[in-house]
């Protein structure tokens, strides 16, 4: 028998009958794709087996009723002879000694662990990233990810296997309906953007249906998160840009006019609550009615619901629709690219319109999906059902005025040092805030040198120049105890110190240690010193950092110069021109 077959990469479709052929696999416990047409569909990756194929084989034979006069052994000799020549790789690859230096577990492990010990995380101190919510990944939350349960379920398994994921699935969905004040939840989409996006989807396929086929304009204060205005033309819709006063609110007026202006075409409002200043704005409730008057939506960015679980809801300010970034306030840890997943919540006109999935549907709605899988990176959210789970309705509301009591009290602490750029009317702010360091560069510092010179006390920076350039945005979180936030205060006050020693002519304006941070342990054990303050100053500027110090690994770096221009740390590329012409 001939094994010349045709060349295929790694998906078969295969015409054939599955009446006799589902149980044979079923009972194996493999799972094949049956389409209604009599269409049989099987994927195999680097990770199938020899001993794989030949059971595949064996129940494709056993199906037709035959015997398999194959042996294994045949099957890997002709597969072998049989790589299509002009696949086979002739070029070296994974050449970099990054690929090759590391061949045992010690070795591996130690690289690991080298690579992690350059990075300023949340094992060493509190991460006060405004906006992001870098709040406690708790471990009770994060082991079911590591169980083979949850992770090793193909996302289009029968849905007869998946029964615990379906539970888990209505139980998250009522759950976060419960804390928005919503009626429908989609788990669907993978990030905080990719929710803006269905949930302006949502809210175009609401308009078409409602023959408004025109209403494209989307409102969005100039306060708002750069992915607003991204989703927003991704969503086909045009972007129309609303002042805020100079109290860090949304300029009413101005957004009167615009709405009035665009009433034929308004498709939307993208607002964010508490704003991005840190505020809860008190206008909400009459903002969101005025978008519907003139018939909008309403969108509510859901980054800053930390200060809202328990407290208030997307519904109660009025909106429509909302996203939840569950890798902000539901504890999935977050930073270095994610996975992160951004479920959008709807009001009940909504549901209808919410997405889809074609291959797996989710609902009966007849809309096309925002993801690859219908609920997106379905294992991690067991991190936010078991964060949701433990913490329970009270838990959630005291983790949110402990978030807002937390940034007040750093507020209180920090304001006589630095000025704080926006308050509520009664003088507080919401779970984080912004404080204004523009002022300092008459002293010749700038924002990020501050955010560098926190490295040397060990701690990563709050968020930097957004929403407003030049400023620093502090959100501390629940997760942190006092003596954390004291221990961030004393770092920010003391550099407070060391730019009012520079502001006196006491330290050299351009050379000194709040420009010149971070220090790293190559420069501090440097025979040569040439900076004019001691290395104590620069290494140990407060006691704690005696017994608890991190030594950041680069000196600073020109970030602009960095943005713009590539820099590739590879083999320089001469090599390759070297290697290349060898061949
Ligand atoms: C984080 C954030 C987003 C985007 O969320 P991603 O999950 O990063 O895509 C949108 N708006 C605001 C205000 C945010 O802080």
């Amino acid at each position: 028998m001939s094994w010349k077959i045709r060349k295929h990469f790694d998906t078969l479709t295969l015409q054939g009958d599955k009446t006799l052929l589902q149980p044979l696999a079923l009972a194996r416990q493999i799972n094949l794709r049956y389409t209604e047409n009599n269409q049989i569909g099987l994927s195999l990756d680097e990770t199938t087996r020899y001993a794989d194929v030949k059971e595949l084989l064996e129940i494709f034979a056993e199906a037709k009723g035959k015997a398999l006069d194959l042996s294994i052994e045949a099957l890997t000799e002709d597969l072998r002879l049989d790589l299509p020549e002009n696949l086979v790789r002739t070029s070296d690859f994974l050449q970099h000694p990054v690929f090759n230096a590391y061949h045992t577990e010690h070795e591996m492990l130690r690289y690991i662990k080298r690579l992690e010990s350059r990075d300023l995380s949340l094992v060493h101190s509190m991460i006060a990233l405004g906006s992001c919510t870098m709040k406690l990944n708790a471990t009770a939350e994060m082991i079911p990810v590591t169980w083979t349960e949850l992770g090793g379920l193909h996302p289009f398994a029968p849905q007869d296997q998946t029964q615990g994921y379906q539970a888990l699935f209505a139980d998250l969905e009522q759950w976060l309906a419960e804390i928005t004040g919503f009626a429908a939840v989609s788990l669907q989409p993978n990030s905080g953007a990719q929710g803006e996006y269905a949930g302006l989807l949502t809210i175009r396929n609401y308009h078409l249906a409602n023959g408004d086929t025109h209403r494209n304009i989307a409102l969005i204060p100039s306060s708002a998160h750069g992915t607003n205005p991204a989703s927003a033309v991704m969503a086909g819709m045009e972007v129309v840009l609303v002042k805020c006063d100079e109290r860090g609110n949304i300029d009413l007026d101005d957004l009167r006019q615009q709405a009035e202006k665009h009433r034929e075409n308004l498709a939307a409002l993208m607002v964010t609550y508490p704003s991005t200043h840190g505020v809860f704005e008190e206008a909400i409730q009459e903002i969101c009615q005025l978008i519907h008057q003139y018939g909008g939506q309403v969108y509510m960015d859901g980054a800053n619901m930390n200060a809202q679980v328990g407290l208030t809801s997307p519904a109660m300010i009025g909106a429509d629709v909302c996203h939840l970034n569950l890798h902000k306030t539901f504890c999935i840890p977050h930073g270095g690219g994610g996975p992160g997943m951004g479920p959008i919540c709807v009001a009940a006109h909504l549901e209808p319109h919410l997405p889809n999935h074609s291959v797996r549907p989710v609902s009966q709605n007849q809309t096309t999906a925002v993801s690859a899988a219908p609920y997106g990176s379905a294992s991690i959210l067991a991190i936010s059902y078991a964060y949701i789970a433990m913490m329970g309705g009270e838990g959630l509301t005291e983790a949110t005025r402990r978030a807002i009591l937390n940034a007040n009290y750093i507020k209180a602490r920090l304001e006589g040092h630095y000025p704080v750029l926006y308050t509520g009317t009664k003088g507080t702010c919401a779970h984080e805030f912004i404080i204004d360091c523009r002022e300092f560069k008459k002293a010749g510092v700038e924002v990020a040198d501050i955010a560098k010179r926190l490295m040397d006390y060990g701690f990563h920076a709050p968020t930097v120049s957004f929403p407003v350039p030049g400023t620093m945005m502090i959100e501390p979180t629940e997760s942190e105890s006092k003596a954390e936030l004291d221990r961030f205060c004393e770092a920010m006050i003391s550099i407070r110190e060391e730019i009012r020693e520079i502001e006196a002519g006491k330290a050299e304006a351009g050379n000194n240690a709040v420009v010149n941070a971070p220090h790293t342990a190559a420069m501090l054990l440097a025979n040569e010193w040439p900076y004019p303050y001691s290395r104590e100053k620069a290494a140990y500027p407060l006691p704690y950092l005696k017994t608890n110090k991190f030594f950041p690994t680069v000196a600073k770096v020109d970030n602009a110069y960095g943005d713009r221009n590539l820099i590739c740390s590879c083999i320089p590329i001469a090599e390759y021109a070297a290697s290349e012409a060898t061949v």
